[in-house]
């Protein structure tokens, strides 16, 4: 049921907690139509920190909330993002909560198993990243259900996960949809432990999902057929074959050299390995397609920037 500001003020009377929305335990959400209620969805939770911290943040803070990354806030204003993020945190926490209690909860089988496969993810990447010498934040996984992915707004954008930004550490997830879970995991446990770098979207998503296909096959996730029918990041991937291949030309290096190379260089944010082989402007070229409109990232224009 729907409620409208009125009624909702009026139900929570009714129940006797606190008329004011902000000092009631649960953040609601508002729709365009301005009515009140509790988030539908993961889209509606995000959408009702922001009406939520209207209401808490001083005019300033807010300024700050709506401008800059959680990130940067920590840096320049510690005391504020401590007090975002506890927020943050606590109101998913609930919602979530009220998400596992409802009707229709993930089955407990099932939530155990995501459980336990991101457990074992988690030592397994941990361990690769060892033997590579990289550092290794591990990433605490939330589950919820599909129909909390649904976005009213947009019924065909179908989401496997998401983070949400200030809620500390962790990544949110459906179980088996729309793209496996193996492959959920490692793609977003890469983004996760990637240093903020000069790559733009598409080398991101095309670094990030080819070198996750890579891992799910080195720790034998998944098998081939499965892999192949995972449709994620066609685009992406195909500019970033093209790199990997000028690299093993130039190099002599083999695919999996190449892509650990690539890997690194997305992790830690450091370019030179990338312009050594292919020089400054050759690479910044590539970087300045990765950030163009969509339509910028193919193969041609990759390997006429890389000096063909
Ligand atoms: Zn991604």
């Amino acid at each position: 049921m729907k409620r409208t500001r009125q009624s909702w003020k009026r139900f929570l009377i009714g129940i006797g907690v606190p008329v004011l929305l902000v000092s009631s335990s649960v953040p609601a959400a508002v729709t365009e139509k301005g009515k009140v209620q509790q988030p539908r969805n993961i889209y509606e939770l995000n959408y009702s920190f922001q009406f939520t911290f209207q209401r808490l943040l001083k005019p300033e803070e807010m300024k700050l909330y709506e401008t800059r990354g959680p990130k940067e806030i920590q840096r320049i204003n510690p005391e504020l993002y401590a007090r975002i993020s506890v927020d943050v945190k606590r109101w998913t926490d609930e919602w979530i909560q009220r998400t596992r209690t409802t009707r229709d909860p993930i089955p407990e089988k099932r939530l155990s198993d995501g459980q336990q496969l991101a457990v074992k993810i988690e030592g397994m990447l941990a361990r690769y990243f060892q033997e590579l010498g990289w550092p290794y934040r591990p990433m605490q996984v939330v589950f919820i259900r599909p129909r909390d992915f649904i976005d009213e707004h947009n019924r065909d954008k179908t989401t496997g996960g998401m983070f949400i930004p200030f809620y500390p550490d962790a990544f949110f997830a459906t179980i088996d949809w729309p793209i496996p879970l193996e492959l959920v995991l490692v793609h977003e446990s890469l983004h996760f432990n990637a240093a903020e770098g000069p790559f733009g979207s598409s080398l991101i998503e095309g670094t990030t999902d080819t070198s996750a296909r890579y891992l799910v096959r080195k720790f034998e996730l998944m098998s081939p057929s499965d892999l192949w029918r995972a449709e994620s990041y066609p685009l992406e991937r195909k500019g970033v074959e093209t790199i990997l291949e000028k690299m093993m030309e130039r190099t002599g290096r083999s695919r999996e050299q190449a892509l650990e190379v690539l890997l690194e260089t997305y992790l830690t944010g450091r370019q030179e390995a990338m312009t050594k082989i292919f020089g400054e402007r050759a690479w910044n070229r590539v970087l300045r397609l990765s950030s163009a409109q969509r339509g910028a990232w193919q193969t041609g224009k990759i390997e006429k920037a890389l000096g063909e």
